[in-house]
């Protein structure tokens, strides 16, 4: 059996540590981890991560408060980067909308549309975030017919997860569904074809209020589901890894 992560910031750990984290994942087959960029200095670390180790696959995107602190120019810059390393990428991510830490909704909005469109240009998967924000983002994802989409640690209202799942999309459940109801609710809800599984490492670690999560750990959230959707481990492995296939690889 292998395992796949696709969404953590491993990135931010030191070299020595990345070192071992990537070691760490490959004893105990995690063999896919997708590494989300958030802004303009981790896109570029996540890139060299890349050519570096084999298991890491690019994500390139801007968090939607990183993208605030740009002007429109610099935003228009990253894309431009991003489109020049599409060889190099398998998603755009990760990006959305955040309300919590910031109320400027209309600024991020536009922002976001802007990543919605280079996803559709490039033909890949995209990322989203969102944060008291759900029903925007899920908008304008339908609004714009995306087809290739995950939405990364839903918290939103279980009644807006119909829609997604009609509109074939898929949920990336952190390693915090060990102990989340919401998360636990959300899988019990979900077709198993429409699950994927991540970290967030460095964050949702699968025991509550330990740090330092790490890709490793994505292998607590396969267990969790499989103990919820009543099915062997092994058959989930293989299904999340269909949907993988489906989402990813042309
Ligand atoms: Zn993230």
């Amino acid at each position: 059996m292998t395992y796949i992560d696709v969404h953590c910031h491993i990135d931010m750990y030191s070299d020595e540590k990345i070192e071992q984290v990537i070691e760490g994942a490959r004893k105990n087959n995690v063999d896919t981890i997708i590494v989300n960029g958030v802004n303009v200095k981790t896109n570029r670390r996540i890139l060299k991560l890349a050519d570096k180790y084999t298991e890491i696959k690019v994500a390139l995107g801007i968090d939607p408060i990183d993208a605030l602190k740009l002007t429109d120019q610099e935003v228009e810059d990253e894309i431009n980067f991003i489109k020049k390393n599409k060889g190099k990428i398998i998603a755009i991510g990760e990006v959305g909308i955040d309300l919590k830490w910031s109320k400027e909704l209309k600024a991020q909005k536009e922002n976001f549309e802007k990543f919605i469109q280079l996803s559709i240009d490039l033909d890949k998967p995209i990322i989203v975030h969102s944060r008291n924000a759900e029903h925007d983002v899920l908008d304008m994802l339908d609004r714009d017919n995306c087809k290739k989409v995950i939405v990364h640690c839903f918290n939103g209202k279980l009644s807006l997860v119909d829609k997604a799942i009609k509109n074939g999309w898929y949920f990336s459940i952190p390693t915090n569904i060990t102990y989340s109801e919401q998360m636990q609710k959300l899988v019990d809800k979900l077709p198993i074809t429409n699950i994927l599984c991540e970290t967030d490492s460095p964050y949702l670690h699968p025991q509550k209020g330990q740090r330092n999560n790490t890709p490793v750990n994505v292998i607590e959230g396969y267990k969790k589901i499989s103990e919820i959707k009543d099915m062997n481990l092994k058959v989930v492995e293989e299904k999340i890894k269909e949907n993988y296939k489906r989402l990813f690889v042309k």
